[in-house]
């Protein structure tokens, strides 16, 4: 069998491996790229390989740098069924018609913007209807449940501890009457993160491919992180009577952070919260993670239902349409606005920002990663003034940066999960890191488990195995 890495090597996005079996091929994960101008030229260039040739897809989560480019296979050609835990085909289908919105919406504004200079068409990498499309393929596989998608190949999902519905894939693939064990980790989870559960042991692999997004590093304890967030609302809402605008990705983060202030006002660590959630995405990820709480963390449901039944100290509004939005920024002071896009540089967190950006009461609270060029890079690196809409706004509100709370296992974490397999597999793929982090952590694995056999594809790297 052969082993071809398209995507989702040196460095973290795009994430797409093929594998070729006898007579058949398969993808895990078929992810876009993501950061800048050169990410966005590899996600419209020809793949690698046909997609008619593709009899199914086994996807690991819904985050997009794993799932974006589905919509575009189906489009070109593959008409097999796409395997994903119930949860992760629900987010997708929120997760793809967003993504589809957004590809028609930015050729649509390429077009306008070239219209003057005559080049020829942008098109979108793929519209709403190839979305709509691919959402008819997905197939739903429980955690734990042994599927044959085909007669040379067996496969379980078991959970990744990353996010809702997250699958580290084990695969028990036969040729030529021999049977290997391939196992592809998919995002590994920080172990005794809020919400999802704790990433699940393997034992063995002949094969395995290993995510290494922090393997370079190791986060903030949860317990400084909780304190962080604690001093920050509460000097913000009781001391300095302003607004705290949080930032968060509409899937994953936002649940999360509800959570967490849930949580810490049930233990009487924050005083009595407005909590407005103004995301129409993140408002359907919500009511997505409460329909799947049987897989998440036994606390989460507790602290989710005791929150329910809250009316007066913690107060929770998902804001809907735009009438509502634009209401809310008039609040001047007492309220905790979590609002997408994460990274600042689309969507109602915008507005927000504006209109709480030039005061010195409220409080900016970043929680994820703010990739360069950004509108939450500058603020975070202290720009003292930003554009927003065309218009200078002072930054006098305070900046908080919360680490801490990545959905990704750091080195210690990816070490432990790797400590339980019983012996070496006999050969490791390290992908998914930037090189100096795929770097880092290869030496790391070798130093402290005595691993030998180590490999950091390149792009289009194919192994025989
Ligand atoms: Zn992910």
């Amino acid at each position: 069998m052969k082993l071809h890495f398209h995507g989702g090597v040196e460095g973290v996005t795009g994430s797409c491996h093929r594998v070729e079996t006898g007579d058949t091929q398969f993808l895990v994960d078929c992810g876009m790229f993501q950061g800048g101008r050169e990410a966005e030229g590899k996600n419209h260039q020809p793949f690698a390989f046909k997609p008619r040739d593709i009899a199914f897809v086994l996807l690991t989560h819904a985050h997009i740098d794993h799932s974006g480019l589905l919509p575009r296979l189906v489009a070109e050609g593959f008409s097999g069924p796409i395997y994903a835990t119930a949860a992760t085909c629900d987010l997708l289908e929120v997760m793809l018609l967003d993504s589809a919105h957004i590809q028609e919406k930015e050729a649509q504004w390429r077009n306008e913007a070239r219209k003057a200079s005559r080049e020829r068409d942008n098109q979108p990498i793929y519209t709403a209807r190839d979305a709509q499309r691919t959402l008819q393929q997905v197939r739903v596989v429980a955690y734990g449940e042994e599927i044959h998608p085909h007669p040379a190949l067996r496969c379980v999902y078991r959970d990744a501890g990353h996010i809702l519905g997250s699958a580290i894939i084990e695969t028990w693939i036969t040729e030529n009457g021999k049977t290997i064990k391939g196992v592809f980790s998919g995002d590994i989870g920080q172990p005794a993160r809020p919400l999802v559960r704790d990433p699940t042991p393997i034992l063995e692999a002949d094969f395995l491919l290993v995510e290494s997004t922090y393997g370079n590093r190791l986060h903030r304890s949860m317990e400084a992180t909780l304190a962080e967030l604690e001093h920050a609302i509460t000097d913000t809402l009781t001391r300095k009577h302003g607004n705290v605008i949080v930032p968060a990705f509409a899937v994953g983060r936002a649940q999360e952070m509800l959570y967490l202030l849930a949580d810490l006002h049930r233990k009487k660590r924050l005083p009595p919260m407005k909590i407005y959630v103004d995301s129409p995405l993140a408002m359907k990820a919500t009511e997505i993670t409460m329909r799947h709480m049987a897989i998440l963390d036994p606390d989460t449901a507790e602290v989710m239902s005791w929150a329910r039944k809250q009316n007066k100290g913690l107060q929770i509004h998902f804001v809907q349409d735009v009438e509502e939005s634009m209401r809310l920024r008039e609040i001047k002071h007492g309220a905790i606005i979590i609002s997408a896009s994460g990274m600042c540089d689309a969507g109602r967190i915008k507005h927000h920002l504006r209109n709480n950006l030039g005061h010195r009461d409220n409080t900016i609270l970043i929680t994820g990663f703010q990739a360069a060029g950004t509108l939450g890079r500058r603020i975070v690196d202290g720009e003292k003034e930003v554009r927003l809409f065309g218009v200078p706004v002072p930054v006098r509100a305070e900046i908080y940066t919360i680490g801490g709370l990545s959905a990704h296992a750091d080195q210690a974490g990816l070490l432990g999960w790797l400590a339980h397999f019983k012996r070496a597999p006999a050969q490791t793929f390290i992908v998914h890191g930037e090189p100096e982090s795929t770097g880092i952590f290869a030496q790391a694995v070798r130093d402290k488990l005595h691993w030998n056999n180590l490999v950091a594809p390149t792009l289009n790297h194919c192994i025989e195995l």
